[in-house]
């Protein structure tokens, strides 16, 4: 996974990578196949050059159009809860930003589909993802509101922006058996909350407090 951007700085180092990812067990991070996707991808290529820096620190960075890369722990506890331990096969990103949590999913999950209703950001994504040569991503430009019906079902769903109430589609679009993960709530009151399918019923469970971008509707 080396890459002529950004190369030859110490941040790239799969030492860095390593003490974040040792970081985030000490927070808590049970799930081996997690924590060995996040050693894996190279956060630092997802962010400016400027930030490359501070790539492995904590924290969600600027990427542009007032949007952020999402802070390491958010993505690694979302992620473990939506896996839940199990292989994952089709996968659906709300939110793709600048395409870093889409790569760690494309590690643990089969086939990952992310939508970004900014196409600037998702130009940035694709690049980066095509450098990484990550071929089981698609990234589709649109409103995340609406799923992508046309790849329906998806036996996982998680969505990087908060919502006030899961959108309809989203559920809809999930697999018998499919868990949804989402920040749910408004401004600084969002809980992190897991929605799991069992036909038509919906089994919901709110977990920890989480800050994330909000949900926008339409395109950019
Ligand atoms: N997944 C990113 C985090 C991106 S931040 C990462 O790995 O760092 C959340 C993203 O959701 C932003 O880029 C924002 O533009 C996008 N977003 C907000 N509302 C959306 C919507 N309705 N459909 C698709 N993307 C949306």
């Amino acid at each position: 996974m080396n890459s002529i951007r950004h190369s030859g700085i110490g941040m790239t180092s799969e030492r860095t990578r390593a003490r974040m990812v040792e970081r985030l067990r000490e927070q808590g991070i049970r799930d081996m196949a997690v924590l060995a996707a996040m050693a894996q991808v190279p956060r630092h290529l997802f962010v400016s050059e400027a930030l490359a820096i501070r790539a492995y620190e904590d924290t969600a960075l600027p990427i542009g159009l007032g949007q952020t890369i999402s802070q390491p722990y958010s993505v690694a506890r979302m992620l473990e809860v939506l896996r839940d331990g199990r292989e994952m096969q089709r996968v659906l990103e709300v939110g793709s930003g600048c395409g870093y949590q889409a790569a760690v999913l494309s590690r643990i999950a089969r086939e990952v589909y992310s939508v970004e209703r900014i196409s600037t950001l998702l130009g940035q994504a694709r690049r980066t993802i095509r450098e990484l040569r990550l071929s089981n991503i698609k990234l589709k430009h649109g409103d995340g509101n609406a799923g992508l019906a046309e790849f329906a079902p998806f036996d996982g769903i998680v969505l990087a922006a908060a919502a006030a109430v899961p959108p309809s589609a989203l559920l809809a679009q999930l697999a018998d058996g499919g868990r949804m993960v989402l920040p749910r709530g408004v401004g600084e009151n969002q809980f992190m909350v897991l929605i799991e399918r069992q036909g038509d019923s919906y089994q919901e469970q709110v977990l920890e407090m989480v800050h994330f971008v909000p949900l926008l509707p339409g395109v950019a």
